[in-house]
């Protein structure tokens, strides 16, 4: 059973001026569908074949960099694109907007916290929030393709938002601006479904 490469839910145009639709399909039609055929041809006739992206990763031998890279790559653009969404930006409500105030103090205080850990990873990879059972939240940031639900990765929770901070996600709209990109992308965020990630976790 192989995985497959999700459509999404809005055209490429969708988030400008935000994110443009030129680096939205090459990041989905070739970056991710890349992430996701490499990992179907490592899978192929192995025990991991069987299962699902989340216990693959949740499993996974970090020497094994095939799985790693594409495993990894193809989860997190899966996320990624989920939780961007034409009318989104704003702030979240409710269950989550409290757990990021018990965390943060503010929403403002989280923004800035996820948006230095985004400018600050070295090189390409993820910021992310995650989420733990209990309700609690985080903010960290992971290399390359890794993310939190890898074991051994200085990282933990489940991930119910990340941003892609390799250069392929904005450079051509914002070249070296990665904080440009970073603060765009506050305007695009499904808070809606962040929420019930959230809710699915907590
Ligand atoms: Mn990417």
């Amino acid at each position: 059973m192989a995985f497959e490469l999700p459509s999404l839910s809005y055209g490429y145009n969708e988030l400008e001026p935000h994110i443009d639709a030129k680096t939205m399909e090459i990041h989905h039609s070739k970056h991710h569908n890349g992430y996701t055929n490499n990992l179907n041809n490592a899978i192929a006739d192995t025990p991991l074949a069987d299962l699902s992206i989340e216990e693959i990763l949740n499993g996974l031998d970090l020497n094994n960099k095939a799985v790693r890279n594409n495993g990894g790559g193809f989860y997190n653009h899966c996320l990624f694109w989920k939780t961007m969404s034409p009318n989104g930006g704003g702030l979240p409500e409710g269950v989550l907007l409290n757990a990021i105030d018990n965390e943060f103090g503010t929403f403002e205080n989280f923004k800035t916290e996820f948006s230095k850990v985004a400018a600050t990873q070295f090189g390409s990879g993820w910021a992310w929030l995650c989420a733990n059972k209990g309700g609690s939240v985080e903010v960290c940031s992971t290399a390359n393709q890794d993310n939190p639900l890898m074991p051994g990765i200085s990282c933990s929770g489940t991930p119910i938002l990340g941003i892609d901070v390799w250069e392929h996600a904005y450079y051509l709209n914002y070249q070296n601006r990665r904080p440009d990109y970073i603060n765009a992308f506050f305007n695009v965020i499904n808070w809606e479904k962040v929420t019930s990630l959230y809710n699915e976790v907590k």
